[in-house]
């Protein structure tokens, strides 16, 4: 007999006549994988909270000005100039993505992602705490108004708008700075009227997702999870139910003899699930991965004395065949790719100069022949400090018959700042062979050699 499908013609946040969305009231049970959720949870968000306030090398631990075009990871500045390798470590990063999520499905959607952890582990539980449990919820928004319900629901509101603000605080300090934002915090509001501005606009953000859209986030707006049907295979490791095992599911009737899988067809997998869906029907979507169903599952079986792990993180390979877990090819692709870029990334790293720098001659200036037999080009330099330091530079031509005579002179760089410099290089011209040659410059700060630039000198040959 066909397994039934109608659960694909309509998605579980939606009524069946398709016009209202359906409110989920997802149980809490507080099993084995929640309890490790929480710790993950709390670790991540002591991260995600102090880690703007922390700093290394004088720089913010983690900066994404995004106005500015500044970022900062763990101490290391990445400038506009750097874009190149901010490219690159996206890109290496997305392949990172990708090929964990062909291995172990959308587990960072359920333990990792700051919208699940907000949801599930700060504001469901406040909700809960207030409210009571899936059922006192349900019953309290189909009850009359009354002084409970609206002092319940004002109570709950409020502690959801506080605590929006602080995220958007810190989603702030992300971006303007930690110190920008003590600024705004501390200094009077005239001052900074668009900080405040976008603090409210965040807190308003936040508060709709958390308060209203919740699970719609990942189920409707979140790109990611759109990504699975085309990265997981029958290899990958994901929450799963064991079809083998489970069915024919069925109630168990007391002193009669069934022929039943191990599914008592309790619904609790259902009933904890934040996204509404029923696991049983096979991988979804929807499903976050966020393992509330494994425990609600391992709870019951515990209750009827069977094993665990009826819904567990398998792969299709292993349900059907029971074959141990295999990593499957596209993985070793997926490998050998992210191999390359880390290596090109870390290599571009650790070439990566404290000083850029850029020389070239000016714009439409031939060569000067002077009365000393010597002759001239003029250049434009222009040095950019990647440091959370001041840095004194000088410049140094590589071959010792070359002079360099400013116009303009600079010998020191400002932390994270640029600066051109005018110059002209003097050569003999007995030494010029070819119109066109190649020279040298080195830029030496403290004794030590930072950046060396080849450019083009012109001048008659020597006959
Ligand atoms: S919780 Fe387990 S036993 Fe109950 S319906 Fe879900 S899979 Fe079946
Ligand atoms: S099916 Fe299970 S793992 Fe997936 S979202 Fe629902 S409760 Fe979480």
């Amino acid at each position: 007999m066909a397994e039934p499908q109608n659960f694909r013609d309509h998605i579980p946040t939606i009524t069946d006549t398709g016009n209202k969305r359906k409110w989920m009231y997802p149980q809490i049970i507080k099993g084995k994988l929640y309890h490790y959720r929480d710790v993950v949870s709390y670790v991540l968000l002591a991260l995600l909270f102090s880690s703007p306030f922390i700093k290394i090398n004088g720089e913010q631990m983690i900066l994404l000005n995004v106005i500015e075009r500044k970022f900062v990871f763990f101490g290391i500045i990445f400038w506009p100039q750097d874009f190149y390798l901010f490219v690159l470590a996206l890109l290496t990063f997305m392949v990172f993505i990708v090929m964990f999520t062909a291995i172990f499905g959308r587990v960072w959607c359920g333990w990792a992602c700051p919208q699940t952890i907000f949801m599930e582990m700060v504001f469901r539980k406040i909700e809960n705490w207030i409210e009571g449990d899936w059922i006192h919820q349900q019953k309290l928004n189909q009850a009359a108004l009354s002084f409970e319900k609206i002092a319940k629901k004002i109570a709950k509101h409020s502690l959801f708008i506080l605590i929006s603000f602080l995220i958007s605080n810190v989603f702030l300090a992300y971006i303007i700075g930690s110190e920008e934002l003590i600024k705004i915090i501390s200094e009077p509001i005239g001052q900074h009227m668009s900080g405040f501005i976008s603090i409210l606009i965040f807190t308003l953000v936040f508060y709709i997702v958390f308060s209203y859209l919740r699970e719609l986030v990942c189920t409707v707006i979140c790109p990611y999870g759109r990504l699975q049907g085309v990265l997981l295979d029958n290899q990958s490791i994901i929450v799963a139910y064991d079809y083998e095992r489970g069915e024919p599911r069925g109630k168990i009737v007391k002193n009669t003899e069934q022929n039943l899988g191990d599914c008592i067809d309790c619904k609790v997998c259902v009933h904890v699930c934040p996204t509404g869906i029923d696991i049983r029907n096979g991988t979804q979507l929807e499903c976050i991965n966020c393992t509330a169903c494994i425990d609600a599952c391992d709870m019951v079986m515990e209750k009827i004395n069977r094993p665990s792990r009826l819904i567990g993180f398998m792969s299709e390979d292993q349900i059907k065949t029971k074959s141990p877990f295999k990593l499957s090819s596209k993985v070793y692709a997926y490998s050998v790719v992210l191999l390359i870029l880390f290596s090109v990334l870390s290599f571009m790293l650790i070439s990566r100069t404290d000083i850029e720098t850029t020389i070239l001659r000016a714009g439409g200036t031939l060569y000067q022949l002077r009365d000393n037999g010597t002759v001239s080009n003029l250049y434009n330099a222009e040095l950019v400090n990647k440091t959370t330091k001041l840095v004194k530079f000088e410049m140094r031509p590589i071959d010792p018959d070359t002079k360099i005579q400013y116009i303009r002179k600079e010998d020191e760089i400002q932390k994270g700042s640029s600066i051109k410099v005018t110059f002209f290089v003097l050569r003999p011209q007995k030494s010029v062979s070819k119109y066109k040659s190649e020279i040298g410059i080195e830029i030496w700060s403290e004794g030590k050699l930072i950046d060396k630039i080849k450019t083009n000198f012109i001048a008659p040959p020597n006959e």
